[in-house]
């Protein structure tokens, strides 16, 4: 974000055209989120120190253009650890996190694990183990089959975890115990309506125990906020991110929610059904972008859109970010330069290392 973004509603360059007119409100806090870089920078880290190839288990976040710029450096991208041969090279697991079975399997291999699943997650699977130490059954509400979901559920054992998708499956959950539950969120749903569906499950259990602090992260949380803020304010808005990203479809979904007529997904300024704006007909746009999408594609669409309209810009502020996670700790920069060697002794210790 450039420094005068920071202040709230900011500059204006318009220039005298011949091009109609279009107001452009930028939403801010957009794009990466601190576990995003970290998972990405992890990949470049390892690439730098290891050379390539380095593995990376599943899209190391959701976003095409950050996986393709990533293979042509180096990254090899698989599905499954079985899809890897027996290598010294380094194996990165994605930011979604993993069920614990995976790097239980890169230890068995003896495979060089790097983990840069983001520490909210973590914290999201600490939570649910200590439920379950706690001998509590646990409701984990989120979305059946994203990564995160799959992760956090295969962090326990089977049949331990209940999936629970609506305010409907909430209402219609039977527990073994009603008085001894937990609950536990996906950290990229919609604020509200994750609202609604805690809202069923204390109606109906009352004693059920819940994280300390929310589950969805701060970084799906404020770019919901800005959206919804900015939504009203405009005929459309373009949310830059990959459609297989949970809290982009989740900024769509606000959007129109917040009063929006028109939110639509893009990957990049390539995929911008041009008639649509002419249609609307669009004379004020919001753009933002999820917490996996790079700026670059967002300055992109900007620049698209100079090319058809005499552009006013402005900035939307709502929040300012300043979060951190450091690198898994093989990647440090203070660790020594033969960290892969001490690692392997060490048992592969590194599967799971976290902020
Ligand atoms: S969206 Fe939230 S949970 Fe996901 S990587 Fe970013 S900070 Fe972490």
């Amino acid at each position: 974000m450039a420094a005068n973004e920071a202040a709230g509603i900011c500059m204006t360059e318009a220039a005298a055209t011949d091009l109609p007119p279009l107001k452009v409100l930028l939403c801010s806090p957009r794009g990466f989120c601190a576990g995003v870089v970290r998972a990405i920078e992890t990949v470049e880290q390892a690439l730098k120190r290891f050379g390539a190839p380095v593995y990376v288990r599943h899209e190391i976040v959701h976003n095409r253009y950050v996986v393709e710029s990533l293979k042509q450096k180096g990254a090899i991208f698989v599905e499954e650890l079985s899809e890897i041969p027996d290598t010294d090279a380094p194996v990165i697991f994605s930011a979604h996190g993993v069920p614990k079975s995976i790097p239980a399997e890169a230890q068995r291999r003896n495979l060089f694990a790097l983990d840069a699943t983001c520490p909210l997650v973590t914290k999201v699977h600490r939570e649910a183990q200590i439920h379950h130490k706690r001998g509590r059954q646990i409701v984990l509400i989120g979305h059946a089959g994203h990564p995160e979901v799959v992760g956090t559920i295969g962090q326990l054992p089977e049949g331990t975890i209940t999936l629970v998708q609506s305010v409907a499956e909430a209402e219609s959950f039977v527990p073994r115990d009603p008085r001894n539950l937990a609950y536990a969120t996906q950290t990229t749903l919609s604020v509200e309506d994750t609202a609604e569906i805690v809202a069923a499950l204390k109606a109906r259990f009352p004693d059920i125990h819940g994280p300390h602090k929310e589950d969805i992260c701060y970084a799906t949380t404020n770019r919901q906020e800005v959206v919804k803020k900015v939504a009203p304010m405009v005929d459309a808005m373009l949310v830059v991110g990959s459609p297989n990203s949970s809290n982009t479809q989740r900024l769509r979904e606000v959007a129109e929610r917040a009063g929006c007529p028109h939110a639509v997904l893009v990957q990049r300024a390539e995929e911008i059904n041009w008639a649509a704006f002419e249609s609307v007909p669009v004379r004020s746009l919001a753009v933002t972008a999820g917490a996996s999408a790079p700026e670059v594609l967002v300055q992109g669409i900007v620049a698209a859109l100079r090319e058809r309209y005499n552009v006013t810009l402005e900035t939307i502020t709502t929040a300012d970010e300043d979060m951190f996670f450091p690198l898994p700790r093989p990647l440090r920069a203070d660790q020594a330069s033969d960290i892969r060697n001490q690692e392997s002794s060490l048992g592969s210790s590194t599967a799971r290392s976290v902020a």
